[in-house]
């Protein structure tokens, strides 16, 4: 590259690394063109380089560096402004070295944020920056960043200061002491949103009301706040691409959920601050296996917009209704939330028409926004699965301390009757005092109306309102009123089981309560897990929370008649048959890659021999047969007790 040189007047450079995540007119340039035009130094387009780095790889390339610095090599250049010192180079010690390699072609720097020009080594300043540069390591740069971090903290727990980034809805932070304070207009915001939900109404229901009422989202304020700040500085409208134009945002129902779950409004705030890493050029938020460094809680009243047991309340129902979302929990069933695929890892789903309800691995299912991902996942017939595990489990439920349990029980189902019923009460004096209110109206028209037909239009249009907030309530309390029922059934089937009887008769009452069977599968087992350990036969594996574990065998097709008993007096009635194991002491292990079970020495099943026996599963269940483990079962029509 040929390069002419005019040494008649000072040429200056401007070196300019800007990232592609920032604008293309970045501020360095306009800062420098600035700082030139005041100082009399002329810039040329042609002196101007700027690098665009995009991502971070292993040693940056930097094209238009490398310009610049042939030109420099050709003693085109006196001064280079750059806006700071990570311009030049991000490590200080190659910075150092930079710097240098300037100072010996005899280039001055200026640096714009830290306000500094480094000349040749007679300048006094230039010295001191340089050997400042020169003891400053990069572990010193790092200690540096950390105890800002630490400073920050400090703020926090001492003054309350808030700490960047998003404010949550209902707060705001205040101009010049930063600290975190409630919005009044936002705080009733949020306070309806929970008293709608309390009262039962659906995030889509409150969402439609907040738009309908044009109540700002959160979103549509902060980014006004931001963009206001951003043109005060001079900077250019952000475009946020993936939400649009921010009059057009609105409340969504998974803004009100995530409201509703931010425990800031009980004035409770979390904190979580990593390991700074300053000379990791990846974005936070790109980083992985961040190191933590400390993360903290702080409780302030001040912040509080809810109560703890309103905030409660409404969590236990967001959690309620997320696990109620699945079709196959709202027509009930039993096992479904236990049922783990043992070949995949994956739920089961709840399928099939009114008159054979089946279980299945949602892995074996194929959508087209959903591919297989389940090549062998059973598929079960609710009933007989239910059956089978419940008599496995039965013998342990029954022999449960059941008095001990069902007080406690009584207990707290009592206590969730007393307060809905405060609930009830407070409804019905809102109710009161707003019919109160309604009649006095009523009495104020009709001694100020002029006719009869005016006072009657007046009422007219005051009454549709008032039913409205009276339905409402009465809503209210009839939800209210529903659960105390409930609850009441909850105690009747707790007492029931508290009552003394034999085993027999006792697992026979147990069976009949559907509702009392669910809360002993949801008490005893952690996991279900499901095998397809032969063509025809599926290992079921039931996990206790108390380490237990049972065997037992399920076929996935059609029975045989010598696979099943029929009950000579009553032919209706059917058990199917199968193995049951205990394997308490996890002496039987499944190989599902191979189909084999290991026996261990110890278990009844061990023949002998070697310490582990590993035997086809096939034969296992012959074996298990052949030792007297064979037994039957009936369904167990769980939905339609
Ligand atoms: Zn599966």
């Amino acid at each position: 590259m040929e390069i002419k040189v005019n040494k008649n007047q000072t040429r200056t450079a401007i070196y300019v690394r800007i990232s592609t995540a920032q604008q293309k007119t970045d501020r360095q340039v306009v800062e420098l063109k600035e700082y030139a035009k005041s100082h009399a130094i002329t810039i040329d387009e042609d002196d101007i380089f700027i690098d665009v780095i995009s991502g971070f790889k292993n040693g940056e390339i930097r094209p238009q560096y490398s310009v610049l610095k042939q030109k420099v090599e050709a003693g085109f250049y006196d001064q280079i402004l750059f806006s700071e010192f990570s311009r030049l180079d991000r490590k200080p010690s190659n910075l150092l070295k930079s710097i240098e390699y300037y100072q010996s072609k005899g280039v001055h720097l200026y640096f714009k944020k830290q306000n500094i020009w480094i000349r040749d080594k007679s300048d006094i300043s230039t010295q001191i920056m340089v050997s400042v540069l020169a003891v400053m390591s990069q572990y010193e740069i790092e200690l540096f960043v950390a105890r800002g971090i630490d400073g920050k903290i400090t703020a926090i727990k001492s003054r309350g200061t808030n700490c960047g980034g998003f404010t949550a809805y209902g707060y705001k932070v205040t101009p010049v002491d930063h600290k975190l304070v409630i919005d009044e207009e936002e705080a009733r915001v949020v306070q309806r949103i929970y008293q709608y939900y309390d009262e039962g109404r659906s995030s889509l229901y409150i969402s439609d009301i907040l738009n309908s009422e044009g109540i700002p989202t959160p979103y549509r304020t902060r980014i006004g706040e931001s963009e206001k700040k951003r043109k005060a500085k001079g900077m250019e409208a952000k475009h946020y691409a993936r939400i649009g134009a921010c009059e057009e945002l609105r409340w969504r129902p998974s803004s009100i959920n995530r409201l509703i779950k931010n425990p800031l409004y009980i004035g409770r705030r979390e904190f979580t601050f990593f390991d700074p890493e300053p000379s990791n050029p990846l974005p936070t938020h790109k980083r992985q296996g961040r190191k933590l460094f400390q993360q903290f809680v702080t409780q302030s009243e001040d912040l509080r917009i809810i109560d703890d047991a309103l905030f409660k309340r409404v969590n236990d129902m967001v959690k309620e209704k997320a696990f109620n979302r699945n079709l196959g929990i709202h027509r009930c069933n039993l096992l479904k939330e236990l049922l783990r695929c043992g070949e995949c890892g994956g739920n089961f789903s709840v399928g099939g028409g009114r008159a054979e309800r089946k279980y299945r691995c949602y892995g074996t299912l194929s959508r087209c926004d959903k591919p297989r991902t389940c090549d062998c996942g059973a598929e079960l017939t609710m009933d007989r699965l239910d059956g089978l595990v419940l008599n496995m489990c039965i013998n342990k439920f029954v022999n449960h301390d059941i008095e001990v349990e069902a007080s406690e029980r009584i207990a707290s189902a009592k206590k969730m009757i007393e307060e809905r019923q405060s609930v009830i009460s407070e409804y019905q004096q809102k109710m009161k005092d707003e019919s109160d209110r309604f009649s006095s109206f009523v009495r104020r028209v009709i001694k100020n109306a002029a006719s009869d037909d005016e006072a009657n239009a007046w009422i007219a249009e005051e009454r549709p309102e008032y039913e409205v907030r009276i339905n409402e309530m009465t809503d209210s309390i009839k939800r209210a009123q529903s659960d105390i029922d409930m609850y009441k059934d909850k105690i009747g089937a707790y007492t029931k089981m508290r009552r003394k009887a034999n085993l027999v008769s006792r697992q026979k009452q147990l069976l009949e309560d559907r509702n009392l069977v669910r809360e002993y599968v949801r008490g005893f087992i952690s996991k279900i897990e499901i095998y397809r350990a032969s063509r025809l036969w599926a290992l079921v594996v039931v996990k206790f929370l108390d380490g237990g574990e049972r065997w037992g065998t399920i076929k996935t097709c059609r029975y045989k008649n010598s696979e099943v008993v029929v009950d000579s007096a009553d032919p209706k009635k059917i058990e199917y048959t199968g193995i049951f194991v205990n394997n308490d002491k996890h002496l039987l292990n499944y190989d599902k890659g191979n189909k084999m079970v290991s026996i261990n020495v110890g278990h009844d099943l061990h023949n002998g021999g070697s310490n582990v026996e590993n035997v086809p599963f096939e034969d296992f269940m012959l074996r298990a047969k052949n030792a007297g483990y064979a037994g039957s079962y009936a369904k167990y029509q769980y939905e339609r007790l």
